[in-house]
């Protein structure tokens, strides 16, 4: 799941592992500000350091993935490079597009991070002195300043379905 902070992957991802847990599947998820604060928490948010949080995130889900446990990623991961080079180094990858304009991500302000970065205490930060590439073919593109979470989880997963990678709800 790629997006801007505060696009709402962290809320749907928590609704997803919820659902897919449910339906009888192994699953795991990896969140970037989780993630950060341990596997990654030496890395800062130049290119090079974000190419390298998503390189171990990376490795980390296809040891889990392999393994039959379904890894949900969440990470802002801005650059479509990067994204593509995961595509190529994995199977069944899906990229989820939390789409919501900057407006939008910046009136939440849910951590208070955004405010900070216009007032220059946050380099790096993307959307405001970072770049962020939206993705050119997203698998799943869901706008969550027009649909609720539920909403946004429940299109995701129907897609999941439709593509035949995680069984349909249970009754
Ligand atoms: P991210 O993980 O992308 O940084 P978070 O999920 O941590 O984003 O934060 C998104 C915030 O926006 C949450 O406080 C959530 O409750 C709020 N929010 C409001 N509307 C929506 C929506 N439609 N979809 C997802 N999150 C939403």
């Amino acid at each position: 799941m790629t997006g801007l902070s505060g696009a709402g992957k962290t809320t749907i991802a928590l609704i997803l592992e919820e659902e897919i847990r449910q339906r009888g599947l192994k699953v795991e998820r990896l969140d970037g500000d989780t993630v950060r604060e341990s596997l990654t928490r030496d890395l800062g948010f130049s290119k090079e350091d974000r190419e390298k949080n998503i390189e171990r995130v990376t490795f980390v889900a296809k040891l889990l993935s392999r393994n039959g446990v379904v890894c949900i990623c969440s990470f802002i991961s801005p650059y479509q490079s990067i994204r593509d080079r995961v595509r190529a180094q994995t199977t069944n990858f899906i990229e989820v597009f939390v789409d919501a304009p900057l407006e939008t991500v910046m009136e939440r302000d849910v951590k208070g991070l955004y405010q900070k970065a216009i007032a220059g205490e946050i380099p790096n930060f993307t959307g405001i002195s970072d770049p962020f590439e939206p993705p050119a073919r997203p698998d799943i593109h869901v706008r969550t300043d027009l649909q609720t979470p539920l909403e946004s989880a429940g299109h995701i997963l129907g897609t999941l379905e439709d593509m035949g990678l995680i069984p349909p709800a249970k009754l």
